[in-house]
């Protein structure tokens, strides 16, 4: 492969002058060390792999197999396999959970609005925790003391002041109901007893929507809505997260049960109202069907505009790389993944110094807020 790979960089067109010369030592660099992984790769060996980049927009070419692109997926490749090798049961779950992408979202999305920002702690919880670096929580209980401090145990603690923040039951309902209000319709929310369980929030964030648009046969102007997050690393959720061989299953399982076991599915029916169970995981922001259908429903209110009513269009992207904000969809959507993930990460910080405050080692330096 690599005499082959030779060949195709002495080819007419390759170029003579000084950046072709460098891009030739550093391949020779590169297939000495990525060959195995790059012949792996069927493509490769079927199709010319490319030019030698002779300018640096040769180097940006996507369409180049010697690009600079090219070469950084082969390296992740690699990396990948070797990770994979050494990664334990629940990390390899944990990245079959994540692997639709929607954990990126908040740390990709231009913070163009407070809505869409994440704060510093939260970039760094997040990151590390969806990356899979080691935590550096003190080795301590819970302030519940029924458990090792660690981000999962925070995210399914039943200790009543702990849990109540996890569930975060009123911001998440208001940012559902703000979205649907400035997509022009009628939100109107119903205090609700609250109650906990150990076992996710039992008294969900309920909204009923009104004017709603009537786009598919069966489609309601009403809808009731019940919103979930369920922590997919709970004790209870794991299992299903372990066995799951794609992403969002326990979104997926959330928002079947919703169905199920909820008076409001049947409230709805009767009614002729439509009911949307949607869940969002509380980890790897995997959404279920429920919860994108939602969104794309609401959001259909504002279809074809620009978005430029509530956001300077100069700053609505759609650049590789970027997360378009441009239409109301992508843009509530981030700002609720966002919102969720600040939140999140400030449950956790809270419960450290909790835990930190009863501690009886007296650890309180142990331990330092971000990275
Ligand atoms: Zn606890």
């Amino acid at each position: 492969m690599r005499l082959w790979f030779r060949e195709q960089l002495i080819k007419e067109g390759g170029g003579e002058s000084k950046i072709a010369g460098m891009a030739r030592e550093q391949l020779k660099v590169f297939t000495d060390k990525y060959g195995e992984v790059w012949e792996e790769d069927e493509t490769v060996l079927s199709t010319v792999a490319g030019t030698v980049p002779i300018t640096p927009e040769d180097m940006a070419d996507a369409t180049n197999r010697i690009s600079q692109a090219a070469m950084a997926g082969v390296v992740s490749k690699h990396l990948r396999r070797e990770w994979l090798q050494r990664a334990s049961a629940l990390e390899k779950a944990r990245d079959i959970a994540q692997k639709n992408g929607e954990w990126q979202v908040p740390v990709m999305c231009v913070p163009i609005t407070d809505e869409v920002t994440l704060d510093d702690r939260a970039v760094t919880g997040h990151l590390r925790h969806c990356l899979m670096i080691p935590e550096k929580l003190p080795d301590i209980h819970c302030a519940c003391g029924r458990a090792r401090l660690s981000r999962s145990h925070v995210l399914s603690c039943s200790r009543g002041d702990i849990s109540q923040s996890v569930h975060q039951h009123d911001r998440s309902r208001d940012l559902v109901a703000r979205m649907a209000r400035r997509c022009g319709l009628y939100a109107v929310m119903e205090p609700r007893k609250i109650t906990l369980q150990s076992n996710g929030f039992e008294g969900g964030p309920d909204i009923t929507l009104s004017g709603m648009q009537m786009v598919a046969e069966g489609d309601s102007s009403v809808a009731l809505i019940d919103v979930t997050y369920p922590v997919a690393e709970n004790p209870t959720n794991i299992p299903t997260m372990m066995k799951a061989t794609k992403p969002g299953a326990v979104a997926k399982a959330a928002e079947l049960k919703k169905y199920k076991d909820r008076e409001y599915a049947y409230v709805a029916a009767r009614n002729g109202f439509q009911f949307y169970g949607a869940a969002m995981e509380k980890e790897s922001l995997a959404q279920g069907q429920g919860f994108y259908e939602l969104l794309k429903r609401i959001a259909a209110h504002r279809h074809g505009e620009d978005f430029n009513a509530d956001i300077d269009n100069q700053y609505s992207y759609s650049r590789v790389g970027l997360w378009c904000a441009k239409t109301a969809w992508a843009y509530w959507r981030q700002a609720l993944m966002v919102e969720f993930v600040n939140n999140r990460e400030k449950v956790i910080s809270e419960a450290v110094a909790k835990a930190v405050d009863r501690s009886e080692d007296g650890v309180h330096n142990a331990w330092q807020h971000g990275m």
